[in-house]
């Protein structure tokens, strides 16, 4: 079993979250991190809903933080909330209090 600090699981993937992510990465942190958001879809930004996006200047593939790709390189495993035999669940059941970042905003 993988030692709970090897792992984070970061749940909320909004801008808090992905930004969490990246910075383990960047910080030098090499365990395992999952990002659990409730979209189906890659972590992306909400201000240009209202804005560039709304008036059809900018693409959806654009509000993304980052491609696919990057998830890929920094060994990211983003999540959707999904159901029990996932691997969020499974991580979650071996997380403890220091390896969990709540990043919902509620
Ligand atoms: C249309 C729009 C326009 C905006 N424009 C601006 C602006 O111009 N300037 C500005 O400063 N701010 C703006 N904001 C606000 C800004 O986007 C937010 O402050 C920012 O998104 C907050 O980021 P966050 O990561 O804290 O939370 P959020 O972006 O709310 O992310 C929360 C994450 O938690 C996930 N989550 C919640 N509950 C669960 C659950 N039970 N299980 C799993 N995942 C869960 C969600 O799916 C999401 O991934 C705007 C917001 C919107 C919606």
């Amino acid at each position: 079993m993988t030692n709970p600090m090897q792992q984070i699981l970061i749940v909320g993937a909004g801008h808090a979250g992905f930004q969490c992510a990246a910075s383990l990465r960047q910080e030098g942190f090499d365990g395992h991190i999952v990002l659990i958001g409730d979209e189906a879809c890659l972590p992306y930004q909400r201000p240009p809903l209202s804005k560039a996006y709304l008036l059809g200047t900018s693409a959806a593939a654009d509000l993304l933080f980052r491609p696919a790709r990057f998830y890929e390189d920094h060994r990211v495993r983003p999540c959707r909330r999904v159901p029990s035999r996932s691997t969020a669940r499974r991580s979650a059941s071996r997380c403890n209090r220091e390896s969990l970042c709540l990043t919902t905003t509620w």
